[in-house]
């Protein structure tokens, strides 16, 4: 579902990718990990086609990101993206958060069909009671589940979710998760980045270790995390133990 081939990226003159391979197939969930500043969000950006690349190519479904004749507006509807930060809008409903997306680009008429649209997605991330709430009456926790959903409401078939859990208090980490747990099991492909190492190791089929802007290792999480192959791995899981 998505190939990526020999990406560079830089900012200005720092080179932050430096030759990314990575497939992920269907139905795959794959976890990137790696330090502060190793280009892990980034390549995400890079995926959705939120950055441009300067070399190299990234395919998502066969098209390639960064062709000119893609529309990015199109793929972005496909290959939905979740933040650290929510960015929900604080003056519109959970409804109307979720909905106006789906509604703006004709994927469904506003009323009845939107708000049956919302009362699924909400199902999802177990908050159909928080239909008509607003995020600024939700917790933190909730807030994200209501970012998911909003992201479900386009029915994406890729989702990247960069450090979802990396805001919220300790407490609420558990739902987050949780929620995208249930997706994995669903057959969503993910592909995310965390701290979560318990969710790394337990719910990800793939795990890619990324360091000074390249895939330093990659495999299935139970040989990378008993035996990697490198001190730079070695040293990143002992850190974060
Ligand atoms: P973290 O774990 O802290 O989130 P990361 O692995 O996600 O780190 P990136 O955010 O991808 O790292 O950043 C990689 C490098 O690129 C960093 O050195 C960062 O300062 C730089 N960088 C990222 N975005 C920009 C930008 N828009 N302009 C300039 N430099 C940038
Ligand atoms: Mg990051």
């Amino acid at each position: 579902l998505v190939e990526i081939s020999n990406v560079h990226k830089s900012f200005g003159e720092v080179e932050v990718l430096r030759g990314i391979d990575l497939t992920v197939e269907k139905g795959e969930i794959v976890t990137i990990i790696g330090r502060s500043g190793s280009g892990k969000s980034t390549l995400l950006r890079c995926i959705n086609g939120l950055e441009q690349i300067n070399g190299g190519e990234i395919k998502v479904a066969g098209e390639l990101v960064h062709s000119r004749s893609t529309d990015l507006r199109k793929l972005r509807e496909h290959v939905g993206i979740v933040f650290q930060q929510f960015n929900l809008f604080p003056h519109m409903t959970v409804e109307r958060n979720i909905t106006l997306a789906p509604v703006l680009t004709g994927k469904i008429a506003q009323g009845d069909a939107a708000r049956e649209l919302a009362r699924k997605v909400l199902a999802q991330v177990g908050l159909e009671e928080k239909i008509d709430a607003y995020p600024g009456q939700l917790s933190g926790g909730q807030q994200q589940r209501v970012a998911i959903a909003r992201c479900l409401a386009m029915s994406p078939y890729l989702m990247l979710f960069d450090e979802v859990t990396s805001a919220l208090d300790p407490e609420l980490v558990g739902e987050v998760l949780k929620v995208m747990e249930d997706l994995a099991t669903q057959g969503m492909t993910m592909i995310l980045v965390t701290h979560e190492m318990n969710f790394a190791r337990n719910v990800a089929s793939k795990l890619v270790f990324m360091h000074a802007g390249m895939v330093h290792e990659e495999g299935r999480p139970a040989d990378l995390f008993a035996n990697p192959a490198t001190p730079e791995l070695a040293n990143f899981i002992s850190s974060v133990r």
